[in-house]
């Protein structure tokens, strides 16, 4: 069934599902956004649109993106496809302490600039004009790349700009949080246009929430002189440390999750299941990164990095394995949770299944 931007208000917009991915607002010129807010501002009366099949939070058929993007279905509930896990951290001492943990994304997107495998990528940097507010920013070099490493907490809509990049007819990495790698994945598979092929390398960033900007930035500015952030950590999950040039704000972890934006709580993917490769925290050392590298693309690129000595990588421990599958496994089981309370046909639920212990999670008609 066809649906477009009247089924996207009503169903995304207006039930507070947004993600602020950034998608339709490049797409469309009556979509428009403003502080991470995204709003239909004028109908354009069409019944099919790019705007909804493009969505990360309207129906998604994960088996169809699975099979484009890794030739095959999952077999693994918990964590998607992948090819290896393991930690790395960016063997380059200034790349690696720009970076938010072991600066991997940024090392990755800087060897794929210097070897030519890229030659634009779509990243996430404070504005100049309010420092706590991310915006979509093109880097095409090794400064430009680490002007924007470190997380911002908020959903950055960076999407939005990858129409135009996308025109520009350069080879392109995005980096991007899990939502947003399945709305470039949806375009990918509904949408043939020939410069969709520019994209080569899709990196994702692990993410159990974001916030919403608008409340949080409020927030925060009664705490810090929010114009000079330097960084943001949540060590050990703790409190949310602010540090700026002037010294640093410790604001306890439950209030800043009061802020977390509605549409996270409906989204089972953490590790950004669609990525080529997928890049997180490790919970347990500070300055290295968890790496899931899922497709040949990723692997290609992961392998090449580590023969040109960008990125260090060591074993990932088992137990620590363990941590992590049951991180994310659990995540899914709120999800699902949620999902039926809210009585809701989303696709995760058709997808994911809880067994009746309410423990284990199955494929539909799979077995894990
Ligand atoms: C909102 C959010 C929530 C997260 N939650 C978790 C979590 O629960 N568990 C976990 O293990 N990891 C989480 N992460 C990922 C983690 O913070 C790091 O981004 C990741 O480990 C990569 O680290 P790095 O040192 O390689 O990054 P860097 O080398 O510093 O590169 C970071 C990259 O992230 C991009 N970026 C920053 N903020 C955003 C944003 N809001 N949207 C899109 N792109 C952005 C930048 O463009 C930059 O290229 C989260 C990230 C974000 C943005």
């Amino acid at each position: 069934m066809n649906k477009g931007p009247d089924d996207l208000q009503s169903e995304v917009q207006q039930a507070n599902l947004c993600a602020g991915c950034g998608m339709c607002v490049g797409l469309c010129p009556y979509i428009k956004e403003m502080d991470e807010k995204v709003a239909i501002v004028e109908r354009c009366g069409r019944s099919d649109g790019r705007c909804y099949r493009f969505c990360p939070r309207t129906s998604t058929d994960i088996g169809a993106l699975d099979e484009m993007v890794f030739g095959a279905r999952r077999g693994d509930a918990v964590l998607g496809s992948y090819r290896t896990l393991t930690a790395a951290k960016a063997a380059n001492a200034a790349t690696h302490s720009a970076g938010q943990y072991g600066g991997v994304v940024s090392a990755l997107i800087i060897h794929a600039l210097k070897k030519g495998v890229v030659e634009a990528a779509l990243l996430t940097r404070y504005s100049e004009r309010k420092q706590v507010l991310p915006r979509p920013t093109v880097a095409r070099n090794r400064k430009e790349v680490l002007a924007c490493s470190g997380s911002k907490y908020t959903a950055a809509p960076t999407l939005s700009a990858l129409q135009d990049i996308l025109k520009t007819g350069e080879k392109l990495a995005v980096v991007g949080r899990p939502c947003q790698v399945t709305a470039i994945r949806k375009m990918q598979l509904y949408d043939d246009r020939p410069e969709l092929k520019n994209i080569k390398l899709v990196i994702g960033l692990f993410c159990l929430w974001a916030l919403d900007y608008r409340r949080y930035a409020a927030h925060l500015s009664g705490q810090v002189n929010v114009s000079r952030i330097r960084k943001i950590d949540i060590p050990k999950n703790d409190d949310f440390i602010v540090y700026t040039n002037g010294g640093e704000a410790r604001v306890p972890i439950n209030k800043i999750k009061e802020f977390i934006r509605p549409s996270c709580q409906v989204c089972f993917d953490v590790t950004a299941e669609l990525a080529d490769i997928s890049i997180g925290s490790t919970e347990w050392q500070d300055d290295w990164n968890t790496v899931l590298v899922r497709s040949e693309a990723g692997e290609k690129l992961f392998a090449d990095a580590l023969k040109a000595k960008a990125v260090t990588t060591k074993k990932f421990p088992g137990e620590r394995e363990a941590i992590l599958r049951e991180a994310v496994g659990a995540k899914k089981r709120r999800v699902l949770k949620e999902l039926s309370r809210r009585g809701s046909e989303s696709a995760p639920l058709l997808y994911l299944k809880l067994d009746d212990s309410q423990r284990a999670l199955f494929l539909e008609g799979g077995n894990k």
